[in-house]
């Protein structure tokens, strides 16, 4: 069992925005905040924990079992290691796809020591078979095995300790109600605001003994997608920059020099989301064009760009996701320096008129 448990090769190890961890950022564990006073930002999620663990911790009880479901890279590790280290337990880590059979979370469960945390990340990916006996474990502490096949077989019933499971998952939709409902602690991470990145950059800046000053710290924040393992990652690109010339103070100049040799934009675009959003614009006219289209023609896989490329530019307000399939707005053609046709500007106008209509 790895800490993190390992995730398919991502295919944009070089991608400076690639918003995944990748084996490159090992270095992420030193910029990591170990408690939750330290964790910036998310406020309500944080001050929501704050009362939960400290009701379970007078208690002497496990903390109920909590789900955080949010794009990656927003800290829904960080949280589950920091819940754990509030709570003065042990902490667990693995990962859906990693436990194949039940017995291997059987073998994860029966090694638990009371109120221990178990972290299972990608929750969405765990296999029918063993979702089937994470329920009993979740609801009851009891965990329902078969013994041995045919005849032969039996089933044999074992107490578990209490524990919490934190479960973390870049896709609420996809996970199975009768699971989603045994959790008493469901928290949603949401992109975090400028001046909160600002400070998160500012915190890495004096880990990592950088010299960066206000204006250079707000840059940085600007470019990171709402995303604080963007932020940190940039921010150790612009550091490698700085020491190679000279290592002088790092200032906006000296920032937007470094991103824009990374071709990250103003807006923290990378080359891979303007292929999306120039592809969405030259070949499919604009849209709506079908995910499973669009993975084809951008040769990248459905779940890359679900989960890591376009909640952000959805949130940018650059792409709309319809029924018909993805539609880029009038800010995505912009963006990228194209205009709308006449039909695809007409097609906007029914859309925005379609949706502010569902919001009233
Ligand atoms: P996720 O599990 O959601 O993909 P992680 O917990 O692995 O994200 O966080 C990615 C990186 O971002 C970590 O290096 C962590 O240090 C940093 N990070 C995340 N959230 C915060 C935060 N609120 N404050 C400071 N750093 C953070």
């Amino acid at each position: 069992m790895s800490r993190r448990g390992p995730k398919p090769p991502p295919p944009e190890t070089e991608r400076a925005v690639a918003r995944e961890a990748t084996s490159a950022d090992l270095a992420e564990a030193s910029l990591r905040p170990q408690r939750l006073e330290e964790f910036i930002g998310q406020r309500q999620v944080r001050a929501n924990l704050r009362v939960f663990v400290d009701a379970a911790r007078a208690r002497g009880e496990a903390l109920d079992h909590v789900l955080l479901h949010g794009p990656p890279g927003l800290g829904k590790t960080t949280l589950a290691q920091i819940v754990a280290r509030e709570l003065g337990v042990g902490f667990r880590a693995t990962s859906g796809p990693v436990i194949a059979r039940a017995g291997d979370l059987a073998a994860i469960l029966t090694n638990l020591q009371p109120r221990d945390v178990l972290f299972i990340d990608e929750i969405h990916r765990l296999a029918p078979a063993v979702e089937e006996i994470l329920y009993p474990a979740m609801e009851d502490f009891q965990l329902d095995l078969i013994i041995g096949e045919g005849p032969a077989a039996r089933s044999v019933r074992i107490d578990l300790p209490p524990f919490t499971l934190v479960a973390a998952t870049t896709r609420a939709g996809l996970i199975t109600t009768p699971l989603r409902d045994r959790f008493g602690i469901p928290l949603r991470l949401n992109f975090y605001e400028p001046d909160e990145l600002e400070a998160i950059v500012r915190r890495g800046a004096a880990l990592l003994a950088l010299d960066l000053a206000p204006d250079g710290a707000a840059e940085i924040a600007r470019r990171a997608r709402g995303t604080p393992r963007v932020a940190g990652r940039l921010l150790r690109r612009v550091r490698d920059f700085a020491s190679v010339g000279g290592g002088a103070r790092v200032d906006r100049a000296a920032a937007d020099a470094a991103l824009n040799r990374l071709e990250v934009d103003g807006l923290g675009l990378d080359a891979m989301d303007r292929r999306y959003l120039r592809c969405i614009a030259e070949t499919y006219g604009g849209g709506p064009v079908g995910i499973e289209t669009l993975s084809a023609a951008l040769a990248e896989q459905r779940d890359t760009l679900e989960d890591v490329v376009e909640p952000f530019l959805i949130q940018c307000g650059l792409v709309m996701r319809t029924p018909r399939g993805r539609v880029l707005a009038a800010r995505g053609w912009s963006h990228i320096g194209l205009e709308p046709g006449a039909d695809t500007l007409r097609q906007l106008d029914l859309l925005a008129h379609e949706s502010g209509a569902e919001d009233a």
